[in-house]
């Protein structure tokens, strides 16, 4: 049988499906990049530029438990996020990075054909788990300064609608909604989820509300704060029924120990991390500052570890591209809501500094011309 026939056994829905950009890997860059990858300045996927917790690093090397299965039920750990969050336990579902309970909120709400609103330009990942689970994308554009539209949100629901997805902060824009925008999404009565990946560099959170209402669910994630991305470690907190569900259809095994043993040092080390967090939220100000005084770059004000920048004069493939060569790289966008725009991630101070002494030094060359 040659390649083309197995494709009429593959789902169709699935033969054009173009999957998601991710950002490059450290092995990857290393065989593309000349010079060594001690240089490379990685400003691209929103990682944390001081790593993770060095308890984390010492409890992994003394671990000796990897032969072993982890708990399915997630005990020690829900009890652990408990209380981190204030959130009881019984709400609380972890999974290998919260990517992957968006993809298991989907499988449990939607049946093929089902409409999933979604607040455009957003996190990537959404549309990509509401196609491979048979739903629609119902797109709903955020305004000029990308905060979302709350009539156009109502106004788009459906029967068909079974879920509002909103991202606070918001990636790629750093947006944050107010309180009072989400309680409206909310209070629409559909199952809400509200992704809180930034939530520790923005300080805003709906999970005190989670307790009161039977729609709401609230995502956050270890890979931002806490530098744990590699691990894959993220969490949710439900509604009890929700919860229980969730439960019952993940993977058995799917938050490794590795994590585990990740998630409790971490959680013993909370005032480094957010010391760490501080710096980056100031550091993500002076960047801000510095940026707004590059005349053909346009910021966006930010709550979250990155900064979002529209590229006014030529192109942001050809920026993103003249800065790789440089060792510094950035996430580019070129999409309906985000032409010519580039993500760039906080680094440490010296880190940031060099970005914006390449971006000058652009600029000088192209006065030059
Ligand atoms: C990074 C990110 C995530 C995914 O985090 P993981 O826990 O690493 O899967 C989820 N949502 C948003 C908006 C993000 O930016």
């Amino acid at each position: 049988m040659d390649d083309e026939s197995i494709e009429k056994f593959i789902r169709q829905d699935l033969l054009d499906f173009g999957g998601y950009a991710a950002s490059k890997s450290p092995e990857i860059l290393k065989s593309g990049i000349k010079g060594s990858l001690e240089g490379i300045i990685k400003l691209d996927a929103n990682e944390n530029p001081y790593g993770c917790s060095v308890k984390v690093n010492r409890a992994l090397a003394d671990y000796q438990g990897i032969n072993i299965y982890p708990d399915s039920g997630q005990k020690e750990l829900r009890k652990q996020l408990q209380e981190y969050t204030g959130v009881a336990a019984e709400h609380i579902v972890a999974s290998a990075g919260s990517d992957q309970l968006i993809d298991l909120i989907l499988r449990l709400f939607i049946n093929p054909g089902d409409e999933v609103i979604n607040c455009v330009p957003t996190f990537a990942m959404f549309q990509f788990f509401v196609k491979l689970n048979w739903g629609t994308v119902v797109e709903v554009s955020r305004d000029e300064e990308f905060h979302v539209n709350i009539a156009a949100i109502k106004a788009a629901i459906t029967n068909k609608t079974k879920l509002i997805l909103l991202a606070t902060p918001n990636n790629p824009t750093g947006t944050i909604t107010p309180r009072e925008d989400v309680l409206e999404i909310i209070e629409t009565g559909l199952p809400v989820v509200i992704d809180e990946a930034y939530f520790e560099f923005s300080g805003e959170t709906a999970a005190p509300l989670v307790g009161n209402y039977k729609n709401l669910m609230v995502l956050r994630t270890f890979s931002k704060w806490a530098g744990l991305a590699g691990l894959r470690i993220g969490y949710g907190m439900f509604p009890q029924k929700i919860a229980e569900y969730l439960l019952r259809i993940k993977e058995p095994y799917s938050v490794n120990v590795a994590a585990l043993v990740a998630v409790t040092e971490t959680l013993k080390d909370t005032n480094v991390l957010m010391d760490r967090v501080k710096t980056v939220n100031d550091e993500r100000e002076r960047l801000y500052c510095m940026l707004k005084e590059i005349k053909w770059i346009k910021p966006y004000p930010s709550k979250a570890n990155f900064i979002l920048c529209s590229v006014l004069k030529g192109r942001a493939k050809e920026l993103q591209q003249k800065l790789e060569e440089r060792g510094v790289l950035v996430r580019f966008f070129d999409q309906p809501f985000l032409r010519d725009s580039i993500r760039i991630s906080i680094g440490k101070p010296e880190e940031n500094d060099i970005l914006i002494e390449i971006l000058k030094e652009l600029e000088e060359d192209s006065n030059d011309q």
